[in-house]
């Protein structure tokens, strides 16, 4: 047996993972779990067990792991010297045959990564599931870490018998063991170990079905027991079957993994993820107050992004995480393809051209964006791509590729990847020739100009005559959209297709006089930044509510944003248009992103927060008030509500009324826990609640939810004795779950608080090296992001990085790209003066 606390060598490289990969093939993977001690809080480990099977062309190679211990090495029948580093276990004297069965101890996960163990306050129940993604499997059993090296995958999972037991495939067999129950489950297709999946524990379960023409799926949805009331199963699975129908004939290949189940699961680390058989997701996708439209598109979205992935990314698999976006991409993209598709949300392309390509426009102009085909040197790197290049621009680009080949041609060569490829691993030249041979057409120019570059092009507009300019050359098709002003309404005049390949190009059709607004890109089927010339500005200020096409205001919309973000449009005039038209703006997804827009500009742009707040709040208050009762709207703006209450105090006795049932709340507004919390937050950070409000809150919501809202609370309070603690936990209190340590962070930095919390600029840069090392990198992640302090210059950030050169790079890129932000910040608030005065 050996004992590691550090591990060695984690951070797996491209050339250590190929190198293995080129002497061994591996045939099946047989995992023995025991999880029995989970529900024994004083525990931390539990016992694994791995048996390989694998071909072999040299004597030596490693499989990975990292835990508590490794307890017993055996290679063909024989004992085997353990020699773990604490990450790789050396394996010598291989034979072009081999066994190997390696017996091990790991450590149940409080951060999200591995097999995460969760206590719930409301009834002490224990819940586990696993998230890999990219690495992690190998925090749970020992295996081959690494995308191209597929395995058949048997599990046996012996667990507490008062639950459900889970894992990708099908349960086979269950015997009676001393303490629980020992679950056998069939043999998985090839799979690569990060789609892997195991939960266990008293899960509710609602079980359905979806009957195809060529086969029959079984399907789950399950959420913890405390949570079954706010389960909406029914439209989940509606989604589902509708889902499977929809990839299953568009893709021409039957569901491949058998049965289909969907898990909410506590303290996610992301949206979801797409193991084969055993979709995990976040629990915020169970709503358990009012939920908006929006919210119910997101989810739905999401649970066609990983279906999408049974295929693209299961079936067919990345070699390595270079071609990350080979299934991010395509899953990003099928997503809000297949929400139209269905028939479930016919305007999703709307929240597409708002919220995903504002994600993707903000990544691309850092200074650490990348190609979309992307250069991955290692694991760390692997895991900080999952980014707004990968899915959101990656989509982006996807969506033009089905303008330029044609849907149908598109399909088609998805279907041919599919069958040449099934349960193989492959890189962008193979997706390539499957396009081009269904599409015929050269696709390789495209691949250079958009999957191989970095940035966007700006798209202004000329009008005498019409000209559309770019300042990054790229090729693209877009359609420029006129408008008239009639009596304050813009009125739609058609719009013009334009190929644009040089700099500059004339577009073939008049501008009258009397055209008010001019759009480049306005159905958003480009990758552009689109910029509005003066006159068009002019007609947006007064008439945007007035645009019927929901796409063109997401286009307009954004262009505000990223002049705003560019410094070339006030703060303070963009707040003005979005008091104006917001209150009219009748898409949930796109009011949404404008009052996260607004808010973010008063926090980071205007230079005179005070006033700035405090009339957003009334503006926000007034628009709650005058919403439709029980209306989307009016449930975004009482969430904009809480949010400016952040800043601003002038509403905090109304808001303290209505929550302690003194003053009634707006007609049909649902006060429920969620909505409560966001505004006790807001009340918190202004100084208008104290602990003892804060706590009555957490008895009326003693629910995970309530325990993790009253840190936040607690810690946002606009006290230096509060920061300071807040700052420490979350720092040095490893007991801090992943959420927990979110809501610390996030109240940290609550409020206009600077004064309070500058006194840790040096305490930051102290630290976060030795964070980056000592903690899981999901967790070092958001100490770093989260606590990186809003200062007035960019020195101390710029001594750190000249100091720390040779610092692991992917520290680097996350400080690179926080000094970025803190850089524009500045800049663009310095413009502020100058801009104004127009
Ligand atoms: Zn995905």
């Amino acid at each position: 047996m050996q004992t590691r606390q550090h591990p060695g060598d984690e951070n797996l490289s491209r050339e250590d993972a190929a190198a293995r990969a080129s002497v061994i093939v591996v045939d099946t993977i047989e995992v023995d779990l025991d999880v029995r001690s989970a529900t024994d809080a004083s525990r931390e480990d539990f016992a694994t067990q791995s048996t390989l099977r694998f071909r072999a062309s040299s004597s030596e190679t490693w499989v990975d792991f990292l835990g508590v211990s490794v307890e017993e090495v055996e290679v063909n029948g024989a004992q085997h010297p353990v020699d773990w580093d604490g990450a790789r276990i050396r394996l010598t004297g291989l034979t072009e045959e081999n066994t190997v069965r390696i017996r091990a101890r790991g450590r149940y996960s409080r951060s999200g990564e591995g097999l995460h163990r969760f206590t719930d306050p409301v009834d002490g129940a224990v819940y586990l599931y696993t998230q890999y993604e990219p690495a992690d499997s190998r925090r749970v059993y020992p295996c081959f870490e690494q995308p191209d090296l597929k395995a058949r995958w048997t599990f046996h999972i012996t667990a507490a018998a008062d639950g459900v037991i889970l894992s990708g495939g099908a349960e086979v067999a269950r015997a009676e063991v001393e303490g629980g129950v020992r679950v056998s489950f069939a043999e998985t297709p090839p799979l690569s170990s990060y789609v892997t999946a195991v939960a266990v524990g008293p899960y509710h379960r609602v079980d359905g079905a979806w009957q195809g023409d060529r086969q029959s799926v079984d399907l789950g949805v399950l959420v913890r027991a405390s949570l079954a009331e706010h389960l909406d199963a029914d439209e989940i699975l509606d989604i589902t079957r509708r889902g499977l129908a929809f990839f299953t004939t568009a893709f021409d290949q039957d569901y491949p993994w058998g049965k289909y189940d969907q898990i909410f699961v506590p303290e996610y680390n992301l949206g979801a993820m797409e193991n084969p058989g055993l979709v995990t997701f976040t629990e915020a996708y169970v709503f358990r107050g009012a939920a908006t439209a929006a919210q119910r598109e997101a989810r739905s979205n999401t649970i066609l992004h990983e279906m999408a992935h049974m295929w693209f990314g299961d079936l067919v698999t990345m070699r390595w995480w270079d071609d990350l976006w080979l299934k991010e991409s395509f899953a990003d993209f099928m997503g809000t393809h297949a929400n139209v598709a269905t028939g479930l949300h016919p305007d999703a392309w709307v929240t597409f051209a708002s919220r995903r390509k504002g994600w993707a426009y903000v990544q691309d102009q850092l200074p650490t964006t990348h190609p979309i085909v992307a250069d991955i040197p290692d694991l760390e790197a692997a895991k900080l791509n999952f980014d707004g290049i990968t899915y959101a621009k990656g989509a982006s680009v996807l969506k033009q590729l089905v303008g330029f080949v044609g849907e149908d041609a598109f399909f088609r060569g998805a279907q041919r990847y599919f069958a040449t490829h099934a349960y193989g691993n492959t890189t962008l030249e193979d997706l390539l020739a499957a396009l081009e041979d269904a599409s015929g057409r050269d696709l390789r120019s495209w691949s250079a100009a958009w999957l191989e570059t970095t940035g966007l092009p700006t798209l202004t507009v000329e009008r005498g005559p019409l000209a559309v300019v770019q300042d990054v050359v790229r090729p693209h098709a877009v359609r420029v959209g006129l408008w008239d002003d009639e009596a304050g309404r813009l009125v739609a005049r058609g719009d013009v297709a334009v190929d644009l390949f040089g700099e500059r190009t004339v577009v073939d059709a008049p501008v009258l006089p009397d055209t008010a607004l001019v759009i480049a890109n306005v159905d958003d089927r480009s990758y552009a930044k689109v910029r509005l010339d003066a006159r068009s500005l002019a007609a947006v200020t007064a008439g945007l509510s007035s645009m019927p096409d929901a796409v063109a205001r997401g286009v307009v919309w954004a262009a505000l944003w990223n002049a705003v973000r560019d410094g070339e449009l006030a703060a303070s005039r963009y707040l003005a248009i979005a008091a104006d038209h917001a209150p009219r703006e009748s898409h949930p997804a796109l009011l949404n992103d404008v009052l996260a827009h607004a808010a973010f500009a008063i926090r980071h742009y205007v230079s005179d927060v005070e006033q700035s707040s405090a009339a957003w709040l009334e503006g926000a208050w007034h628009a709650m008030a005058t919403a439709d009762a029980g209306s989307d709207a009016q449930l975004i703006w009482a969430r904009a509500v809480g949010v400016a209450a952040e800043l601003s105090g002038d509403r905090a006795a109304e808001m303290s009324a209505i929550l302690a049932g003194e003053a009634p709340a707006p007609a049909g507004l649902p006060l429920d826990p969620d909505l409560r919390w966001g505004w006790l937050f807001g009340l918190a950070a202004s100084g208008h609640a104290d602990a003892t409000r804060i706590d009555a809150e957490a008895e009326r919501d003693a629910t995970a939810s309530g325990r993790t809202a009253r840190l936040a609370a607690l810690a946002a309070r606009p006290e230096v004795s509060v920061r300071r603690d807040a700052w420490r936990a979350a720092w040095d209190d490893e007991t801090l779950t992943n959420d927990h340590l979110d809501a610390t962070i996030r109240g940290a930095r609550a409020g206009e608080t600077r004064d309070l919390v500058a006194e840790f600029d040096v305490d930051y840069f102290e630290r976060i090296l030795p964070a980056w090392r000592s903690r899981s990198i999901e967790i070092a992640a958001r100490l770093v992001r989260g606590l990186f302090p809003a200062m007035d210059d960019t020195s101390a950030v710029d001594a750190w990085l000249d100091a720390h050169t040779d610092s692991p790079g992917s520290l680097r890129r996350i400080v690179i790209e926080q000094r970025d932000h803190l850089a524009r910040d500045l800049r663009v608030r310095a413009a502020q003066a100058q801009l104004t005065q127009h």
